[in-house]
């Protein structure tokens, strides 16, 4: 690929696990395809190169976390963040991907023309010069939130002497031996910074408004273990990825169906290891278990630096922020040197990006997801949004792949153009797109494309099934309209006509 080169068959939007995901499959499945991957930043990695706080780890095993072409071959099954970041690093190393990757190149906007069959795409260097690229197809792997700034809960920091940290941007050199340090939040960031901090800290508060449910597993899965000594590398990856897969699966679903048993399962869990008489309630939330993801403990070490008096659970509401540390609406004071404010992310569609078709702005909370990846009449667009209950990579998998199988098919029948055809007149039954009560989720709704009742027109959440349907159904299933360019997108009702 020449660097001065401007028109490419896919342009990916975003090199972190998305990007370098369909490079792969790209790679091997659709090599005569020309790509570039476009990346704001100027490292890969994504999500695992700009957190940065202490003790950055996944929440989800690497062996679904992970790629299904590229075994996982750490002991530890819960990575820590620069493992991950050598996992993504070695598979562009090793099947050439770096080449393709265009560091620094922000994408604005993308306009579709039907007459070249191409997304116009802006982008914008660091420098702040905006240069023009086109592509036949836009996959966007450019995550689920906005990189440029995290929720506010519209804290008013008053008085405070102290530092705010927020863990998006952690301070490289940020020195917090000795300090007290109070955490704001009870997600997997916090759950995270608490015990990692524990150690150097004078003492780490983690205050929650509400309760989270935690469970506890250890970092490293010994019948990964086993088998990696017993068999070949990519056989035991397979073994112990359905394994997760299953038990993954299992686990959401009885919590659905049977929750005070795993309500049950779970505190029982946590009083093995905080002592028979500790009292739940810093871990009793109001809502049940995977209404909300669940928090790993890994080696139960948010639990340990509970029991050594490092760290603290506190559950209140803030009054204030006063000049040595937050008072409680209870009048608790609890006193501080450093916040870190772990109160979440905020959700983000299409990298931000500008869509248009034939210079008519696209909003893609207007349209259906059309098997979790395009949009309905939005041509030659595919996103990834992960899984909810389950690693966000099996999506990533199953999204690359299946556009994979859909440019081939283009190439076999020699067409440009692929748009999942939604009639206007159609009947579909709208579903609440994220059956989740968490914040995030709650508060980037209304941005989030739809979600039919049935399918193809949803993001679904099961991984088993989904996999089936996107690796087995035919391309050409009646919805999916193939054209040549120069037919006009703008009308799905035309474009039924055309495909038919
Ligand atoms: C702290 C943390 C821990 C997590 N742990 C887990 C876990 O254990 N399990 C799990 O399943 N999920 C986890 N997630 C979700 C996680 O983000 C995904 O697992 C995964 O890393 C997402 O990969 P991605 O490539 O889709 O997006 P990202 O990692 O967000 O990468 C997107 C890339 O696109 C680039 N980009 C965005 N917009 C543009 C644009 N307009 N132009 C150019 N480039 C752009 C970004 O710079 C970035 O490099 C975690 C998330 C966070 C924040």
């Amino acid at each position: 690929m020449s660097d001065r080169a401007t028109d490419f068959d896919v342009l990916i939007v975003g090199a972190g696990i998305s990007g370098i995901g369909m490079a792969a499959h790209m790679t091997a499945k659709s090599p005569n395809r020309s790509y570039a991957i476009l990346e704001r930043r100027e490292n890969l990695g994504g999500t695992w190169d700009l957190f940065r706080y202490p003790g950055i780890r996944s929440d989800s095993d690497m062996h679904t976390l992970g790629f299904d072409f590229e075994p996982w071959k750490h002991e530890k099954s819960i990575a820590d963040g620069p493992a991950i970041l050598d996992y993504l690093e070695k598979i562009a190393d090793e099947r050439g991907i770096r080449k393709h990757i265009r560091f620094g190149h922000k994408v604005i906007a993308a306009d579709w023309r039907g007459a070249d069959a191409r997304w116009h795409v802006t982008v914008e260097g660091e420098d702040g010069e905006r240069k023009h690229l086109t592509a036949n197809w836009l996959y966007l792997g450019s995550g689920y939130y906005d990189y440029d700034e995290p929720y506010d809960p519209g804290f008013d920091f008053g008085e405070f002497e102290g530092q705010v940290i927020h863990p998006q941007f952690w301070p490289e050199d940020l020195d917090y031996t000795g300090k007290q340090v109070v955490v704001i939040g009870s997600g997997a960031t916090a759950v995270t910074i608490v015990p990692s901090m524990a150690d150097k800290a004078a003492k780490v508060t983690m205050l929650q408004r509400t309760p989270t449910w935690m469970f506890s597993r250890p970092a490293k899965d010994a019948l990964a273990n086993f088998l990696r000594k017993v068999l070949p590398e990519e056989t035991a990856y397979r073994i112990t990825r359905w394994k997760n897969i299953k038990m993954q699966d299992f686990s959401f679903k009885m919590a659905r169906n049977k929750p005070q048993k795993v309500k049950d399962g779970l505190h029982k869990r946590i009083r093995k290891s905080m002592g028979k008489d500790y009292d739940l309630t810093p871990f009793t939330p109001p809502y049940d278990p995977w209404d909300q993801r669940l928090c790993l403990v890994p080696d139960d070490d948010l639990f340990e630096a509970l029991k050594s008096g490092k760290a603290d659970v506190v559950t209140g509401h803030i009054k204030a922020f006063e000049k040595g540390g937050v008072r409680l609406q209870d009048d608790t004071f609890l006193p501080a040197d450093i916040v870190v404010t772990a109160t979440g992310l905020k959700l983000a569609v299409a990298g931000k990006i500008d869509l248009s078709l034939e210079g008519e702005k696209v909003d893609l909370a207007d349209h259906f997801y059309y098997k979790g990846c395009m949009f309905s009449n939005v041509p030659n667009l595919a996103v990834v949004f992960g899984y909810l209950n389950a690693s966000w990579t099996l999506r990533a998998d199953i999204n690359s792949d299946y556009i994979c199988r859909v440019l081939n098919e283009m190439d076999a029948v020699g067409v440009d153009v692929a748009v999942p055809v939604l009639p206007e007149n159609h009947d579909l039954e709208e579903d609440d797109i994220f059956d989740f009560s968490s914040g995030y989720i709650q508060r980037g709704k209304a941005i989030m494309p739809k979600n039919a009742v049935g399918y193809p027109w949803r993001l679904n959440q099961e991984y088993v099934q989904d996999r089936k349907r996107m690796r087995e159904e035919p391309i050409d299933d009646g919805i999916l309209a193939f054209r040549r360019k120069g037919a006009n997108s703008k009308s799905p009702d035309e474009t039924l006509e055309a495909a038919e």
